[in-house]
């Protein structure tokens, strides 16, 4: 499957987008975790994408539209992708058109993950992620704690608060969401590939996507 999650920080794009990696191998191409592994490896994209990363602004669309680029034509990609955080601006999406168009790719759907404010909140600041790199499994202290406090279950690595969910940090990227990405909403509507679902239950998101979907 070929799909755009969209969504608010905390709406459960990067955890819905693990689940459905399970049903026909399409992978999950997530821009924060790649621009966090870029930070914590030190690149010059990290570098360049720290600062904006946590005062809670998004990174310019250039360094975006360089990594996507060069991801999406990497043969992974070929049984199908999630795309969870990408695009976030209306640049980013009329930019993903093109590229798709070059690529000779067709989307499935845009997914949108609805879910009220006070869900995201006391989600955000709930938030626990694995700090390998290459895992970032996510956790929360309320509802799914680690085995161990503080160590990931999958890794062995110890699991932090993101420097970018601070109460602080979360309220703007919030508004940042409002004003920056929320307009692609109906961007995909005038495209017609628009769906939207109630996301209080992972569970339940993935099942009314493979409904959609006829899987
Ligand atoms: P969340 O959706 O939980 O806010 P992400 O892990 O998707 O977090 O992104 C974390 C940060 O990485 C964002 O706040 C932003 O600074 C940056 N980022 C991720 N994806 C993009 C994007 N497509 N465009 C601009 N900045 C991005
Ligand atoms: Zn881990």
């Amino acid at each position: 499957m070929r799909l755009i999650l969209l969504g608010a920080p905390g709406a459960g794009k990067g955890t819905v987008a693990k689940l459905l990696t399970q049903l026909d191998g399409s992978v999950q191409i997530s821009t924060g975790d790649i621009l966090r592994g870029a930070v914590q490896a030190g690149t010059d994209l990290g570098k360049k994408a720290k600062e904006y990363m946590d005062r809670g602004d998004l990174v310019p669309d250039d360094l975006i539209l360089g990594i996507m680029e060069k991801r999406l034509q990497e043969p992974d990609c070929q049984k199908g992708f999630l795309l969870d955080g990408f695009p976030r601006t209306i640049p980013q999406a009329d930019a993903l058109k093109k590229m798709l168009a070059g690529l000779n790719i067709k989307l499935d759907m845009a997914v949108n993950l609805n879910v009220p404010r006070s869900v995201i909140l006391d989600r955000l600041t709930t938030r626990r992620t694995c700090s390998n790199p290459k895992c970032q499994a996510i956790y929360n202290v309320k509802s799914m704690p680690p085995k161990k406090e503080g160590v990931c279950d999958k890794c062995g690595s110890p699991v932090v608060q993101r420097a970018d969910e601070t109460e602080e940090a979360i309220s703007k990227r919030l508004d940042t969401y409002n004003e920056k990405t929320a307009p692609l909403i109906g961007f995909y509507q005038k495209e017609g590939m628009l769906t939207d679902v109630n996301a209080t239950s992972s569970d339940a998101v993935v099942a009314a996507i493979k409904q959609k979907l006829g899987k």
